[in-house]
């Protein structure tokens, strides 16, 4: 009752921080202040894909008025290759390395770069398990917005931050803090993370805090452990002087808790809005869990460290985040299933971390604070509709980190794509069904774009209520560009037309979007929807409706990002003269069927024999029909149309 409360009060700020979201909305989990490094589809170097990581143990001395940083990491893993002669791994040429161990014993090394190839005694064959020892100390500082994101501090008071060190490692960063191998589809199994620190100072970090331990005079050592596998961009610390502001929530129709685990600053009171998001978020992980299936991490715990960051970066367990909103603060907690629990295979297919997140901010805030009070998330999502920007959601290009987390496509155009998806199965009991699949199949490992295609077909099969998934996929994610409509309607007596002409915004990308879409009919006495299929560039649609229109819509709830180039009546979709039309009946006569083509939208059709004897009969929103004539005699046979009061006779015969 406590939080309910509190979450009606954030209710009523959330207008108020609308607009400071917005600012900061664009910033989530990518620093627009971080240097932008190449983009890689591989590891630095061949090398390391002959290894796979099982374990990495970190004992680091950090302090949170520098980001020099100085320790020993040790990682274990196993050989995958046919032998392993040399063990290749990155970290930054800031660091001096001290020394390396192989298995315990000293081995030698050579630098290229922030790469680093150790020279193995003797190579390790296939199978063979191995340690390597590394140590290094940084004596560099850098300042604040360095452009050095992977470790990062602000050594004095900064707006509302007090001195922090922390590390932001996404998406090539790690290199800058730790040696390691950054590569998304080789996850760590598991991190224990010693983090020695002064008295005064607590440090956050991934899974359960097992012990805080005083090792020398004025220093304690915070000993974490992540045992659920881990990607290395994931793998975080934050070192300030820190209060611990925790509580536990409880999953629905279960006595299981999680802990929710939150570094304040100490002498630093978190504001209303603030404290509302945090206590919020057990809440928030609850609903979640009732979508995704339970929140992954729930053994050890789910938290936030605060730091000195223009956004959040949804590190494993324990997310790093500048300001707690509840659109941030909710993006961030949806990483721990999109992004930490099943991760990205590549960085093209990022938008499995960052749309899905952005889709999941909007969940969350829909059911808490209600339709009205989140429509503006689709209109952010649709932003793009207003662009004849040549890209997809899918990153081909991945050359610069600028590219990968492009706002605009990954973030939201694929949490648009994301909400069609939904629209097109029309079916929210399918829809969770395989997202949940897709967190339990894929739990602990990657995904692509494609391995949600592949899962949705195997719910769908190929087609969905008229929409081809294959092609639904391949248009909305790889290709380029929307629908653009310009509406036409009409009205006279109880016949309303809608005429939906379709253009693209990036015609050499994709020419046609299929897609059901949904109309609106506004009267003074009440409206009314009816959702259709566009299958057509140019399609009028024909309803029966008893009021007098005044405004036609498309697409009232923005479930289908497209851009209304123009809406207005025209009176051509009236009462159409059929005698004007081009109708034509073959072949007749004719031995089995006739075949009607160019039949207006909305034609009624009469077959009766010679003495009017009614024999078939149908209503039709079809331009072309066919008429069997296999069970009739031979003879001669009259076809009458009418279409809302016009009417034109065929005679036809049957040999
Ligand atoms: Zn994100």
């Amino acid at each position: 009752m406590k939080n309910l409360i509190r979450l009606v009060i954030a209710a009523t700020l959330l207008f108020a921080s609308q607009h400071l979201c917005a600012q900061y909305s664009h910033q989530i989990c990518k620093d627009a202040a971080g240097d932008d490094v190449a983009g890689k589809t591989t590891v630095a170097s061949p090398l390391e894909d002959a290894y796979d990581v099982h374990h990495v143990k970190f004992n680091l001395k950090v302090t949170n008025t520098t980001n020099a940083i100085s320790g020993d990491v040790t990682t274990t893993a196993s050989v995958v290759a046919s032998s392993l002669g040399v063990y290749a791994f990155e970290l930054d040429t800031a660091y001096t390395i001290d020394s390396i161990y192989i298995n315990g014993t000293t081995a030698t090394w050579t630098d290229t770069g922030s790469l680093h190839l150790v020279n193995l005694v003797s190579a390790l064959p296939m199978g063979a398990t191995f340690t390597a020892h590394i140590f290094y100390r940084n004596l560099h500082t850098f300042s604040f917005f360095s452009g050095n994101v992977g470790i990062r501090c602000n050594p004095t008071f900064y707006n509302l931050f007090q001195p922090t060190t922390f590390t932001i490692s996404e998406a090539y960063h790690a290199c800058k803090w730790w040696p390691c191998k950054q590569s998304l589809r080789d996850k760590i199994d598991s991190v224990d993370m010693w983090v020695t620190v002064p008295d005064s100072l607590m440090a956050g970090s991934n899974g359960k805090l097992l012990a805080t331990i005083s090792v020398a005079p004025g220093y304690k050592r915070y000993e974490w452990k992540e045992r659920y596998p881990i990607d290395y961009y994931l793998i975080s610390i934050a070192v300030a002087n820190y209060v611990d502001y925790s509580y536990y929530m409880h999953f629905t129709g279960s006595t299981d808790s999680l802990l929710i685990q939150n570094f304040v600053y100490a002498n630093m009171p978190i504001d209303t809005v603030e404290r509302n998001a945090i206590d919020s978020i057990g809440l928030v992980v609850d609903y979640f869990s009732t979508l995704f299936g339970r929140y992954p991490f729930w053994k050890e715990k789910y938290g936030h460290c605060r730091v000195p960051y223009g956004g959040g970066m949804e590190n494993q367990t324990m997310t790093s985040l500048g300001y707690f909103f509840s659109e941030i603060a909710s993006h961030e907690l949806a990483h721990q299933w999109f992004g930490d629990n099943v991760t990205c295979s590549t960085w093209g297919d990022i938008t499995m971390n960052e749309g899905f997140a952005s889709y999941c901010a909007f969940l969350a805030d829909r059911h808490f604070y209600g339709h009205d009070a989140t429509m503006y998330y689709l209109t952010n999502f649709h932003y793009f509709v207003n662009t004849t920007i040549p890209e997809s959601v899918y990153r081909s290009d991945t050359s610069s980190e600028t590219v990968i987390f492009n706002s605009t496509m990954v973030y939201d155009k694929g949490a648009a794509v994301i909400h069609m998806l939904r629209y097109i199965l029309d079916d929210d009991a399918t829809f969770f069904s395989i997202l949940r699949s897709y967190q339990s199949v894929l739990a602990g490992r990657n995904a692509s774009i494609d391995d949600l295609r592949q899962l949705t077909e195997i719910y769908t099969g190929s087609t969905v209520n008229g929409i081809n998934v294959d092609t639904f996929f391949n248009q909305w994610f790889y290709e380029q560009g929307c629908p653009r409509y310009n509406v036409r309607w009409y009205q006279s007596g109880a016949d309303v037309w809608v005429k939906l002409i379709q253009s693209t915004s990036v015609p050499a990308s994709v020419a046609f979007f299929r897609t059901p879409i949904e109309i609106k009919l506004k009267s003074a006495t009440g409206d009314t929807v009816i959702k259709v299929l566009n299958d057509q560039l140019n399609q009028v649609f024909h309803f029966n409706w008893d009021r007098t229109t005044d405004t036609v819509l498309l697409d009232p709830e923005k479930w289908v990002a497209y851009r209304l180039l123009a809406v207005g009546k025209d009176s051509t979709l009236t009462v159409p003269d059929l005698s004007a039309l081009t109708i034509t009946v073959s072949p007749n006569p004719t031995t089995n069927k006739w075949t009607v083509n160019n039949l207006p939208i909305g034609s009624d059709l009469m077959l009766t024999d010679i003495n009017g004897k009614v024999l078939w009969k149908r209503h039709t929103e079809e331009e072309n029909v066919n008429i069997s004539a296999n069970q009739y005699p031979t003879g001669v046979y009259i076809l009458n149309i009418t279409n809302c009061g016009s009417r034109i006779v065929f005679r036809l015969s049957k040999f």
